[in-house]
């Protein structure tokens, strides 16, 4: 994944357990190497894949909601359940299952278990940003913090902000700018569903009314814009923001997220569970939109494989994708929006030691 170079055959990966010390092939690297050699046999390794979107605090939630109802019947579903009742055993059986099929590093996004999610991921040597998500309508008070400044091996604590529609603008704005005044970068729910569209446009819907009962609903306006105009309009788009599913984006909100440069992390199959459509993903690809991929939570996908993420993407979407852009949405992509390219995205010298290997079925698709 270096720019400019293609596949690499007879690769070997030199490594001291934490970074990458030399890559080349095998061939000259194994001259005066006298170390441990691992031979992984026929297979292609790709720089270990980044998850830009998960909320492991749900991991106990696996087959417990609806399917192909659309946002308000998934939320209802979702809700029925103990939702902050953290279970960490299957949090770390979820984030063991993304090590073994790949994964590297995760944005995980959490309600109210930031900081145990956190421990629980810097103890299984997962790369991470620990979102502690900021939801309701209080404007933060002066000084707030909105996320634990602790340091951790393998990732950092963040701030992210829920939805336009649940989250005080305030607040989304404070909290984009802690995150970005910490080298990191701001993830927000963004153009998801169509009962977004309706409350962000004119604060109306059946799920208004959910979130008006709840006392959650933020007034967005009520202007008539897109999701993505309102947004842009509170200057929350900018290099520094991963725009979460951007399902609901017109080609004018596309090129307003592009002139921006704005990351945008998509969500297939998550979309699709749930009955929210999908992404026009061949026009945000087109546009330039640095785009990164990710799965969502247990609750509404059937598994957090990212190759099976790309797999579904690649196999639904109605333009080709070479197979250097087709791993950048899982490699590259992310670790550039992210701002964790020093240490991931690629397998280079001085970058971590962690890569994924390509599953035999997915090496015709990416390939041919
Ligand atoms: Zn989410």
């Amino acid at each position: 994944m270096t720019r400019g170079e293609s596949l690499i055959h007879d690769f070997a990966l030199l490594h001291d357990g934490e970074r990458i010390l030399e890559t080349g092939s095998w061939d000259n690297i194994k001259n005066g190497f006298t170390g441990e050699v691992e031979d992984l046999g026929d297979v292609t390794i790709t720089p270990g894949l980044i998850n830009a979107h998960v909320h492991l605090e749900l991991s106990h939630l696996q087959g417990r909601t609806v399917q192909g109802q659309g946002f308000t019947g998934w939320v209802k579903s979702l809700l029925g359940n103990p939702l902050y009742d953290l279970n960490e055993q299957a949090v770390r059986e979820a984030l063991l299952g993304m090590k073994q099929t790949g994964t590297a590093f995760c944005v995980d996004i959490s309600t109210r278990n930031c900081a145990a999610i956190a421990g629980i991921m810097d103890e299984l040597s997962m790369g991470f940003y620990a979102c502690c998500e900021a939801i309701g309508l209080q404007p933060p008070k002066d000084g707030a913090k909105f996320f634990p400044s602790r340091e951790f091996r393998h990732g950092h604590a963040a701030g992210s902000g829920h939805a336009l529609y649940s989250t005080a603008p305030e607040l989304l704005k404070a909290v984009k700018k802690a995150d970005n005044d910490a080298g990191l970068t701001f993830p927000i729910h963004l153009a998801e569903n169509e009962e977004e569209d309706e409350i962000v446009a004119r604060g109306t819907g059946v799920f208004a009314e959910m979130l008006k009962g709840a006392g959650m609903l933020a007034d967005c306006g009520r202007k008539g814009q897109s999701p993505v105009e309102y947004a842009d309009s509170l200057g929350l788009l900018d290099r520094s923001t991963l725009a979460v599913h951007c399902v609901r984006v017109t080609d004018r909100d596309i090129e307003t997220l592009a002139a921006r440069e704005t990351n945008v992390c998509l969500c297939p199959r998550s979309n699709e569970y749930i009955g929210e459509g999908r992404a026009p993903w061949e026009k945000i690809l087109n546009s330039g939109i640095k785009t990164c991929l990710g799965t969502d939570s247990i609750a509404s996908n059937h598994d957090l494989n990212m190759w099976n993420e790309l797999e579904f993407l690649l196999k639904n979407i109605n333009i080709s994708l070479s197979a250097q852009d087709a791993l950048a949405l899982v490699t590259t992509n992310g670790a550039r929006a992210l701002n964790i390219a020093e240490s991931y995205g690629s397998l280079e010298k001085g970058k971590r030691a962690v890569f994924a290997i390509v599953p035999a079925h997915l090496e015709d698709l990416l390939f041919a």
